[in-house]
């Protein structure tokens, strides 16, 4: 049985039903609660567990609040991104530092972190692409790096962000999704005035809309089928939007829309043939962002990219400093998260409400608020 580091004794995380910790049979005061995955196809587990000990270089922080990601849903259905049963999984969150050996990050600070696990001396981490790390794991996306579905988390001091005054532990949770759209946008090359159409309205698709306005597009069209993720749009970055559902023609709509066709189009789907669409939508010489992660295979047909000259551009979640710049972002009200909030839930609502994202709908993001 293989250890974890965090957590000493809980071989109880491994055992799927039992409840069963060797030499601790009732319940210890210093246990915490936590959400465990137990295995595809089971509801995510609330039980109690040991409190997690700060290693060296870490931070023991009490969660506030933690979103819940389209990732996390993955996690726990058959396929390659399966994590093992024992996860704690929560990679969006906020907190207060309760046990810091980095005078940084004094106890009573807010914060957020930067959920990755990277050796910190490679070429990807020096440069400041910690995800792109050989080594690096994912807090809460890997067994031996639990996220915050729990009461508390540990995390490396080194990518901890304190929050400003200004932001609150709601806004805090926000930082991770909004990063990926920042980190998107900042790929996108947008210059002032351009054309942007933004597929796919979720979490990640909303950031890209709010970025890409802040970045000086003049229209931002989002496309999206779900009602309530349409109403959002203009609430984040969106000039206009498009009812996919209903719409045939999304070129012609966006056309009418935004006068012209897009220099930009960001894919935050990813689902086989939506390149091919995005290819077919853009100008001549514009910029495809593929934000949407695909898992199955997919073609294209090169000869339409190639006729109009076009830049494809793959991104992967965030750069280091990103989720610094989100915050100051946030502080100065350039980008409004809260509307992104639509559903907040507890341990106790957790595991229900978790299987219900399953099935599309008209959540754009869910928190847990331990
Ligand atoms: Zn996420
Ligand atoms: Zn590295």
């Amino acid at each position: 049985m293989p250890a974890l580091p965090h957590q000493k004794g809980c071989a109880v995380l491994l055992s799927g039903q039992a409840f069963v910790r060797p030499g601790r049979h009732y319940k210890e005061e210093d246990d915490v609660k936590a959400a465990i995955f137990t295995g595809a196809g089971r509801p995510l587990t609330i039980r109690e567990i040991p409190k997690p000990e700060p290693r060296e270089g870490e931070l023991l922080v009490r969660v506030a609040a933690c979103g819940i990601c389209g990732s996390d849903l993955h996690a726990t259905e058959e396929g390659v991104f399966l994590q093992e049963e024992g996860t704690i999984l929560g990679h969006e969150f906020s907190g207060v530092v309760e046990q810091s050996a980095d005078p940084a990050f004094p106890p009573g600070t807010r914060v957020t972190a930067v959920p990755v696990n990277p050796c910190g001396s490679c070429a990807q981490c020096r440069e400041g692409y910690p995800m792109m790390c050989a080594t690096n794991s994912i807090t809460g996306l890997a067994k031996d790096f639990p996220g915050a579905y729990a009461e508390y988390i540990t995390l490396p001091a080194r990518y901890a962000v304190a929050l400003p005054d200004a932001v609150s532990f709601d806004e805090g949770a926000t930082v991770e999704p909004l990063a990926v759209g920042l980190h998107a946008v900042d790929n996108a090359n947008i210059r002032i005035g351009d054309r942007v159409l933004v597929i796919g309205g979720g979490p990640i698709g909303q950031a890209v809309a709010a970025f890409a306005r802040a970045a000086g597009a003049a229209s931002v069209i989002l496309s999206e089928r779900a009602p309530a993720r349409l109403k959002a749009g203009p609430l984040f970055g969106a000039t206009g939007t498009i009812d996919a559902g209903q719409e045939q023609d999304v070129g012609a709509a966006f056309a009418a829309l935004a006068d012209g066709p897009p220099d930009v189009v960001f894919d935050c789907v990813g689902v086989p043939g939506i390149i091919q669409k995005c290819i077919g939508l853009v100008r001549a010489r514009g910029t495809i962002v593929v934000v949407g992660v695909c898992m199955k295979e997919d073609t294209q047909i090169p000869f339409t990219a190639i006729m109009k000259e076009l830049r494809l551009q793959y991104v992967l979640g965030y750069k280091e400093n990103d989720f610094a710049r989100v915050l100051a972002a946030l502080a100065a009200g350039l980008v409004r998260p809260l509307p992104m909030i639509t559903d907040r839930l507890t341990f106790e609502t957790l595991p229900a409400a978790f299987e219900q994202l399953r099935r599309p709908s008209d959540q754009i993001k869910a928190m847990i608020f331990p």
